[in-house]
């Protein structure tokens, strides 16, 4: 049989990010201040982030050198393992050959600190002594406190209420790691009082808890605040995904065909997809770039390309992304790393270019995918990377019913062993589908921001 693991060696491991702005045929759109509605400078992000980092946002160079010092600390997981689906194939029928890269090996189980780590380092760099941010299912406050913990760095996370008392054991790896978790909302921050004040019941949502994380962060000198996904560093961060990628698929002979990931705010699939945009876009390849996303909240394939905050208060800066407006509440999907109103202004540029392509999937054939994929290569996976799954699956199945062998690679985002309600409830027939919810979007829409910028 042909292999079924290509490893690289901590030597082959990228030591630069690649920074897809260098390339885009038409440029990004800027961010907008929320109250005057005009381009943001960096001054403006100050507060929030550290230079560097607000510098890599607007960056038009190609290649960002990784620092040393998180290349030593990418090293204890990294080069992440690229397997060859030999068993899933087998299943299938299919002539397809199917690969995955697996970022569940990370301290965190997720892809996520290939970003938590750089953004520690950069603000230890620019002396930054505390950082504040936000989680839903705590995937990303896991790996922000893993990465916290490396560079002696104090964290304070305002989780989401309503996964805080549902999801104890993500807190637990934060407290593991030395952060502070609050459930939001909380009495620590006007907003949060604000909130409670109304109905002290209030479940919490994400945007409410990134108001509190930045309200907390951009007074005070000592902290900054934290974003795991949406922005271009964080999509760039996540590249060495997609470039080590990129020399495992020449190790196996191959290159794919099409290339696949779910999207929440789109860093998984931004850091997989974008070296193979790249080469799209300068290498004469013509591969499909597919983004999957839940149908229960379908920003890329439902939304509307506009500028919208990034936040249900309106405090977080305008970009111009596509979005089922801010106050949009998502049903309860349990992929709740996937309920993000808006998506990364690279993804939507790159969608709305026609450079990628975008499907959404209901909630129940996710959970057959991961289940299928659980009992032929063995991994239990996050119910985020189920969207994945299925869309791979889907497209191998095709390929039995036309008999063309194409190559497809899906980007594993993490594995699921925090999620195991979701499954007990999948496989004891309580999760349901949710329709997709038109009249929610219309009504959230509504509230998109007057800009002059279209
Ligand atoms: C957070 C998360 C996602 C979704 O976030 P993106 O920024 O879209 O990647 C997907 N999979 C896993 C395992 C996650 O933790």
């Amino acid at each position: 049989m042909d292999r079924t693991k290509f490893l690289l060696n901590e030597k082959e491991m990228p030591t630069a990010w690649y920074n897809i702005q260098a390339d885009l045929p038409t440029p990004l759109a800027p961010y907008l201040h929320p109250g005057t509605k005009e381009p943001l400078g960096p001054a403006d992000l100050a507060p929030l982030f550290p230079m560097e980092l607000i510098m890599q946002e607007v960056s038009k160079e190609r290649y960002i050198d990784v620092p040393g010092a998180v290349i030593d600390i990418y090293r204890s997981w990294r080069p992440t393992t690229l397997y060859r689906a030999h068993r899933l194939e087998k299943a299938l029928q299919t002539p397809a050959k199917i690969f995955y890269k697996y970022e569940g090996s990370s301290p965190a189980g997720s892809h996520k600190p290939n970003t938590a780590v750089p953004q520690a380092y950069y603000n230890k760099k620019e002396g930054i002594k505390r950082l504040t941010t936000e989680t839903g299912a705590g995937q990303w406050g896991s790996s922000m406190a893993f990465a916290c913990s490396q560079f002696g760095i104090d964290l304070k996370v305002y989780m989401v209420k309503v996964s805080y008392q549902q999801k104890p054991y993500r807190r637990m790896m934060m407290e593991t790691w030395g952060a502070q978790c609050v459930p939001s909302p909380s009495p620590d921050t006007e907003s949060g009082r604000a909130a409670l004040a109304e109905d002290p019941n209030n479940p919490g949502s994400l945007g409410l808890a990134i108001s509190e994380a930045v309200e907390d962060a951009a007074p005070r000198a000592d902290s900054h605040y934290a974003l795991g996904s949406v922005l271009n560093h964080v999509l760039m961060h996540q590249t060495v995904i997609g470039l080590e990628s990129l020399k495992q698929m020449e190790m196996a002979g191959e290159y794919p065909d099409v290339v696949i990931g779910c999207v929440g705010g789109g860093s998984n699939f931004g850091g997989m997809a974008l070296p193979f945009v790249h080469q799209n876009l300068t290498a004469g390849k013509k591969t499909r770039i597919m983004a999957v996303e839940p149908s229960s909240c379908p920003s890329l394939t439902k939304g509307t390309f506009a500028f919208d905050y990034g936040d249900v208060a309106g405090m977080a800066p305008i970009a111009k992304m596509f979005t089922l407006g801010r106050k949009f509440m998502p049903p309860p999907v349990h992929a709740g790393g996937l309920r993000y109103h808006g998506m990364a202004p690279i993804v939507s540029h790159l969608y709305k270019s026609g450079l990628i392509e975008a499907k959404a999937v209901p909630q129940l054939p996710t959970f057959e995918a991961g289940i299928q994929f659980a009992r032929t290569e063995g991994f239990i996976s996050a119910p985020e990377t189920n969207h994945a799954i299925r869309a791979a699956i889907d497209e191998a199945i095709k390929c039995r019913e036309s008999g063309e062998k194409k190559v497809i690679l899906f980007n594993h985002s993490g594995h699921g062993h925090f999620d195991m309600a979701a499954y007990d409830a999948y496989l004891s027939g309580k999760l349901a589908d949710f329709e997709y919810p038109a009249e929610m979007v219309k009504e959230a829409l509504k509230d998109l921001p007057q800009c002059i910028l279209r």
